[in-house]
């Protein structure tokens, strides 16, 4: 069995490399000031680092050492204050005393009660920054979340795989192991490991989100928030399945109304219509793509064309009553023509051709129809 390295010099080397990442957060919050969740996240490597040094400090009186256990917590939680940040959310909601308070009284009251060096104060730090660590993990990986990358899921995973360092040193407490002090020892091995982990996977949260907003940007149509044709063809292949309709929308004359209302009362009349359509089709699964100019087109997943059919004519009379409730829209009718996706169909595209060529018969016939 090698030897145990022992307790100050591990927390040395965890109060370097904590304080290594305070560096990089402070310096990523120089570089973007209004990118505040890297001011939490420094500011946690920081406090995380005095904490560590304070603890290398001996002779404390249970009161400051159950500072210190509060204060650990703390640190930890500033983690998820800067994601809450992060995604927009208020920072610093009033439940997070909670766990700071667990954590301090958690070593205090034993500490106080039995002794400062007993194994039911270390036990009852342990279980409070244990608590802290299980708590932000779990809200990283399973909590509410608009984009929950990689970057995300590695941060939530590192903290909480302090848990079962921590149990292993509750354990290692409970039945006495000779002279060392496991409480300390056996999470900042585990710290060795996992405070990288941690930070790594918190500096790789804001490009994840600059990524996907990216990609977002490149498949959406700025003016209707539709998909345009690049999403279209990233549309999941569930959608695009043999029971498929599809609906092809177009503004009738709508050069017309352009130039007898100016270009922005057209734009209004294209809001309106993705507003309506989104607002009859009632399968959450529809999708709705500009193929440009004023043409759209609905994918209806698992509908027939006689159900196509009847949702065409809904989104005519829905488009219909709005023009007639908001005077803020140039007077305007839509044709469309339908179709679902046939057995020898390769994809979604011989479909949409005969809907459109559905749509020109409706034009044909007069405009304002469904084909
Ligand atoms: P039809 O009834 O046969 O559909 O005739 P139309 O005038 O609607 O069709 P046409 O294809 O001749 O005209 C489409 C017009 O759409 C021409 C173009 O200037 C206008 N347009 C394309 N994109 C936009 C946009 O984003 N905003 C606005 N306001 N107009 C646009
Ligand atoms: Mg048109």
């Amino acid at each position: 069995m090698p030897d145990l390295p022992d307790i100050q010099t591990l927390r040395w080397c965890s109060m370097l490399a904590s304080l290594a990442f305070f560096g990089v957060f402070a310096g990523l919050w120089l570089g973007r000031r209004d990118e505040r969740h890297y001011l939490h996240w420094a500011g946690g490597s920081l406090l995380y680092t005095l904490v560590i040094f304070s603890f290398t400090i001996s002779a404390h009186t249970p009161f400051q050492d159950g500072i210190l256990y509060a204060l650990l917590s703390a640190s930890t939680l500033c983690v998820l204050t800067g994601v809450r940040r992060f995604d927009g959310r208020p920072p610093f909601p009033a439940w997070l005393l909670l766990p700071v308070a667990a954590a301090g009284l958690g070593y205090g009251l034993p500490a106080h009660l039995v002794g400062a060096d007993s194994a039911a104060a270390r036990i009852g730090g342990t279980l409070g920054s244990m608590a802290t660590m299980a708590l932000t993990g779990g809200l990283l990986i399973f909590g509410s979340a608009k984009v929950r990358g990689p970057g995300r899921r590695i941060a939530g995973a590192a903290l909480l795989g302090y848990v079962p360092a921590f149990l292993a040193a509750i354990a290692a407490e409970a039945f006495g192991a000779a002279g060392v002090n496991m409480a300390a020892l056996i999470p900042m091995l585990a710290d060795q490991l996992l405070l990288a982990v941690l930070n790594l996977g918190l500096i790789a949260m804001p490009g994840e989100r600059a990524q996907m907003q990216l990609r977002e940007a490149a498949l959406r149509d700025p003016l209707t928030g539709v998909w345009n044709r690049a999403g279209l063809a990233a549309l999941p292949p569930r959608l695009l399945g043999p029971e498929t309709a599809v609906i092809v929308l177009d503004i009738d004359h709508f050069k017309a109304i352009n130039d007898q209302h100016g270009h922005g009362a057209g734009d209004r009349v294209l809001i309106a219509l993705v507003e309506t359509a989104r607002a009859v089709l009632p399968i959450t699964d529809a999708e709705i793509v500009r193929l440009g100019g004023d043409e759209f087109v609905a994918v209806l997943p698992g509908r027939s064309l006689a159900e196509a059919s009847w949702l065409a004519d809904e989104i005519r009379h829905a488009l219909r009553r709005a023009v007639q409730s908001r005077p803020d829209l140039p007077p305007c009718t839509v044709s469309l023509g339908i179709a679902t996706r046939e057995p020898g169909d390769p994809d979604l595209a011989r479909a949409i051709e005969r809907a459109d060529a559905k749509l020109y018969q409706a034009k044909a016939q007069g405009r304002d129809r469904a084909a």
